[in-house]
Parts: structure tokens; sequence; C-alpha cells
């Protein structure tokens, strides 16, 4: 394990393990295979990295690594060449004569770490390269791709189980923060891993903060949200990504953010391909840009300062707003899980459940998903229990969730969830046609309308008994009643409600119903920022001049390199260790070796200009 030790902290530059790194890391190096679970920003990484350079450096060949993502590998590779690392990458981004270089200098044993896309790796030239390669690792990064249920799923990596049929000598570690046991389960079978060793980590990502608003004009909300939290006083603005479910709403919100001064982007599928990738680059290499898309931006962003992503939607599942959310804050640092979420998103997500071309099992499950979420957004107790109840894990309300910092007053609707449930029993009686939600209020309220009129609805009992409540009042409650399985969205009914099982014990008033009065106003952000959400001034809480100065100077010289090198920032150094060279100051190498970051090629390589821009400030 020393060994192991010793390249974390020489080429990695940190100074212990994080969680199982350390257990992982070392059954890797023995030859072991294993399946990790371990959550976005968790350290993912290094537990295929480091055993590769361990059994790369024990003769026994390259560490493969194949990875979905183009834009993730070549981060992960230009991360890993700036350490000292010989690492590199074969995907469809490479010319021939390039391809040609890599494949060189792979059979020639040159190569430390090799990246591969499954595609590439699949063909029938690749595989011979293989057989006559050493190979001392696969990694399987993003494991859940094989997963049909999944919302990432690669048909490639289907066949990626062959390796260990050809390969059997290899040992295979498969990564993933997707942990529900599903997925689970569908990886550990097509991936052939029943022998191998599962290590899970904790899925809490403690430094994200959820909150989840009603819906009330979504981009004005989104807007105050993003004003009160995330904009410095001199215009600036953090990192921060806004999913959206549709492409012309992702194209609207963008440029409503843009109208408002905020530098926002639009990337979804339907865009032309230079312009996607030219927004994503800026998104990755410039500071401050604010990406709106829909879920196609996605899996391998590891930008680690995004401060906050936004939903104006509701996702489908559970792992996938789990998923999404975990894209901020992966440097640790307190970062906004923000949505805003209404009763339209409810019936929207339903009706494209049914309208799929899945089969009726296919269905039942991505119904199930939903509900899950639909429990997220309603309930009165902690999102983070809830969240990690779904993966399993137990734990204890944690303090930093909004139902957490303002807890939502609940009061006994029984009487109200009698006549919503009443109502949609009478109108079904009377008319033996199903409605929706805004219907059962506009009855529940008494509102005559034409529609109304028509289906003889205002002559149920339960015409006009509600008049006293609003309709979002009412909406709510039927949210809840929704999320609490007494009413359910009838398939293929474009909205319409049926009475759920535990309905008729309500009507019958033998169950109580508590539900969650909505939050009326937002706190007040002053407040957040004391508790230390996150906010672009976080790396300088504490600093005192001359630290800040030396920030400034830190930064520019940082931005200088990374496009001299044609990387982002953060790949030259992240903001923390930043942040720790201008609090430290270190006035040798020596020093300079203690920061957490600076591993010895990046202190041999920058070591001097580091010196020299801190003695200029
Ligand atoms: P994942 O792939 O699991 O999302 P990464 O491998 O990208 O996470 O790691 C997230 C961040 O944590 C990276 O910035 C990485 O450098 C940092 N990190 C990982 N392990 C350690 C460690 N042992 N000590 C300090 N920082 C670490
Ligand atoms: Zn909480």
């Amino acid at each position: 394990m020393s060994r192991a030790l010793a390249i974390l902290k020489d080429v990695f530059g940190y100074h212990a393990f994080r969680g199982r790194q350390a257990e992982i890391i070392d059954h890797v190096a023995e030859g072991g295979d294993c399946l990790v679970l371990m959550p976005t920003g968790g350290g993912k990484s290094l537990c295929y990295q480091i055993p590769a350079l361990l059994r790369q450096r024990a003769g026994h060949g390259t560490g493969i690594v194949v990875s979905p993502l183009i834009a993730l590998m070549q981060d992960q590779v230009a991360a890993l060449s700036e350490a000292g690392v010989r690492a590199a990458v074969l995907n469809s981004t490479l010319s021939g004569a390039e391809a040609s270089a890599v494949e060189r200098d792979l059979l020639a044993g040159r190569l430390e770490i090799l990246y591969v896309a499954p595609e590439r790796l699949m063909t029938p030239r690749f595989q011979d390269l293989l057989e006559r390669t050493r190979i001392g690792v696969f990694a399987i990064d993003e494991a859940h791709c094989v997963s049909q249920w999944g919302h990432d799923f690669r048909p490639e990596y289907i066949q990626l189980s062959v390796l260990h049929e050809r390969f059997p000598q290899v040992p295979r570690i498969a990564l993933t923060a997707t942990a529900d046991s599903v997925t689970r389960e569908e990886i550990v079978e097509r991936l052939a891993l029943q022998d191998a060793r599962v290590f899970i980590s904790s899925f809490d990502r403690p430094n994200i903060r959820y909150r989840i608003v009603e819906k009330d004009n979504a981009r004005q909300q989104l807007l105050t949200f993003i004003k009160a939290e995330h904009l410095a006083a001199d215009g600036t603005h953090d990192s921060g990504i806004v999913y959206c479910l549709s492409r012309k709403k992702v194209e609207d919100t963008a440029s409503y953010l843009s109208s408002q001064g905020l530098n926002a982007l639009a990337y979804h599928a339907g865009m032309d391909a230079g312009v996607r990738q030219h927004h994503q680059a800026r998104f990755r290499e410039e500071e401050g840009v604010i990406m709106v898309a829909t879920i196609a931006f996605g899996m391998g962003i590891d930008k680690p300062d995004v401060r906050f992503v936004a939903h104006l939607d509701l996702p489908k599942s559970m792992e996938g707003y789990y998923q999404e959310t975990g894209r901020a804050g992966r440097d640790g640092l307190p970062a906004n899980a923000w949505m805003a979420y209404g009763l339209g998103d409810v019936v929207q997500q339903k009706r494209m459940i049914d309208e799929s071309e899945a089969d009726d099992a296919h269905k039942r499950v991505s119904s199930a998903k939903l509900d899950a979420l639909l429990g997220l957004c309603e309930t009165a107790g902690c999102r983070r229990v809830r969240i990690l109840a779904y993966f399993d894990e137990a734990s204890e309300p944690c303090g930093n969730c909004d139902t957490c910092l303002e807890p939502p007053a609940t009061w006994d609707g029984t009487r109200e969830a009698q006549m919503a449930l009443s109502c949609v029993y009478r109108t079904a009686q009377a008319s033996r046609v199903h409605f929706g939600a805004t219907h059962m209020v506009d009855v529940l309220r008494g509102n005559a309308s034409e529609k109304i009129r028509q289906w003889g609805h205002d002559k149920v009992s339960t015409f006009g008994i509600g008049a006293d409540r609003s309709v979002s009042e009412w909406h709510a409650i039927f949210r809840q009643l929704i999320a609490h399985g007494l009413l359910v969205i009838d398939h293929g009914g474009h909205g319409a409600l049926l009475l759920g099982e535990s309905a008729r014990a309500v009507l019958k008033g033998e169950t109580q119903i508590t539900l969650r009065r909505q939050a009326s106003k937002p706190a007040k952000s002053g407040e957040r920022t004391a508790r230390g959400t996150g906010t672009r001034t976080d790396h300088t809480a504490g600093m005192d001049e001359d630290a800040l100065a030396n920030w400034e100077a830190l930064r520019k010289w940082r931005t200088e390199t990374a496009r001299e090198h044609g990387v982002p920032a953060y790949v030259i150094f992240h903001d923390a260790t930043l942040a720790e060279l201008a609090r430290s100051a270190p006035d040798s190498l020596t020093a300079m070796a203690e920061v957490p970051g600076i591993g010895a090629a990046k202190l041999e390589r920058y070591g001097d200009a580091i010196l020299e821009a801190l003695a200029s400030v």
C-alpha cells in the first residue's frame, strides 16, 4: 500500500486516500476484479488510475480505460499528462495518422494508461491489437451504460463482457455513480462480474444543498435564485447548469437569461454540432458560464467548480435527478441543487411514459421511478434522507436542505383529501369518463365553465364545495394526493385521474391525511450565504489582503498558462489548490510540495513560475 500512497503524493499531490479508495486500489493492484459504486465527485478516477500505474510499473502492461464520452476522456488525459503520466486517448476525433501513432506507442509498451471509446475497443482491429499487447487492467467507467433501463444506455457496452472471455487473466474494475440495486445487478450480470468484489461508498454529497420550490413563474424564480445566490457584486456569476425538458425551452431560457445580463449558453441535441461543441468548450474553459441544456448535456462533465444545477422541469427518475444534481460541487465546496416543480410536470412526465413505445413492463418501471421522485418533491421530511433511502442508505436529517433549514408546516388535509377524491369519483360516475386535475379544481371551486356544464359536472355533489381554496392551493393538494398514491394518473388518459387503492380508506374516514403547506416566501439570501452556500467568494473566504493579492496574481498566471496549453484552467490547478497557494504563499519548492494538489510533475513544471508570480505581488 505504501507504493500506492507514494503515487498519490508524487503524481497527484494528495496526502491521503479518501473513503474506500485505498482498499479498492489495493484490491485491483493485486489483480482482483471489482465493481465500485461511488457518487459523482467521490474520487473514482484514482481508483483505476493508481492501480493502472502500479501494475504498469510492475511490468503487467498498460491500463485500458473504457469511457463513453470523448470530452471526458480528453480532460482526463490532459490532466494525467499535466501530472507527468504517459497517457493517451483513442477515439473518433483522432486522424488516421494520430491513431496509428497511439497504437504504435501501445504496442511498444510506452503507454501507462490508454483511454478508449467502447465502439473503438470492440473493433476486430483493436481486439487484435490487444492480443499483441500487455494489458495491466481494464477499467470500465460509467458502467451503468450497460443498463437498458437506464438513461445512458450504450449498446456497445453490452459487448464488454467479451473482455473477460478473451482476457480472463486481466483484472477488471467497473465504476459507476448510479447506485440503485436494479442497475447494480444488471451491471454484474452483463459484465460477468459475479465473482467481483463490490465496493459501495456512501452516496451522500454533503456539500450540495437540495431545494425544491413550487413552480410559479419558473423563469422568474430561476433568475431570482441565481441573483440571490450566485451573482457577485461586480456582475460576474458562478458556473451553473440549468436543465429543461425540451429543446425549445432550452433556447427560450438561455435567451431570457442572456437578456437579463447573464452569461448563458444553450445546449441540446438538435443544435448544429459545431455550435454545440463550441458552447461545451466555453463552459469547460471559461469561468462563470451558465449552460442551459437538455439532458443531452451531461455525462462526462467533470468540471469541478459547477456551483449550481437547476431544474426547470422534473427529471424522469431519482437516478436522473441525483446524477444531474451531482454535477454540482465536485470540488467538495458548497453548491446548490435547485428545482422548480408543479402539477403540470407530473402530468407531462406521465404522458411521456404512456406515449413512449416501450412495452408495459418498461412503462411500469418508468412509472414507479417517477413516483419515487414525486415522493421526494412532496416530502415534508429531509430531502437527503429521502434520496439516500432510495439508494438503500439510511441517514439522519441533514441540516443542509430546504426542509431541514425551513421545516414546512403541515396541516390536517383529511377533509380536503376527501373532497378531492370524492370529486374524482363523482365526476367519473356522472359521465363515465375520467378527467384531469385542472378540471377537478374547476368543479371543486364551482367554476361553471362551458366544459363543466356540457358534462353536467355543475350538478355533481362536489361542485363548488372547495370554493374557499385557491387554484394553487388545490394544485398542491392534488400533487400530494398523487405523490401519496391516493390518486393515480391513468395510462393513456391524458392526465385523467383514477382513485388509488388506498383512497377508499380516506373516503370512509379511516385514514388521516397530513399535507405539507407550501412555503409562501423564499428565505432571505443573506442568511444562506452566511451558512456557506456556494458563491464565488468562497475560495477567498477569510483571506487577508496579501492572500487576496496572491490569489489574483495566481489566477492571472493560471489563465495564461491554461490558454498556452489549450486546456481548461482547472486542469492546471483546481481553485482549492490555488487558494491554498495564495494563503500559504510558499517561498520555496520544498514548501510548495506540501500544498495539496501539487505533485512532483506539476512542481517541476510550474513551481518556478508560481514562485515568480507570488514574488511579483
Ligand atoms: P468521480 O469520477 O468519482 O466523479 P473524480 O475522480 O473526478 O470523481 O474526483 C473528484 C475530485 O476529487 C477531483 O478533483 C479529484 O482530484 C479529487 N480527489 C480524488 N481523490 C482525492 C484524494 N484522495 N485527495 C484529494 N482529492 C481527491
Ligand atoms: Zn435535510
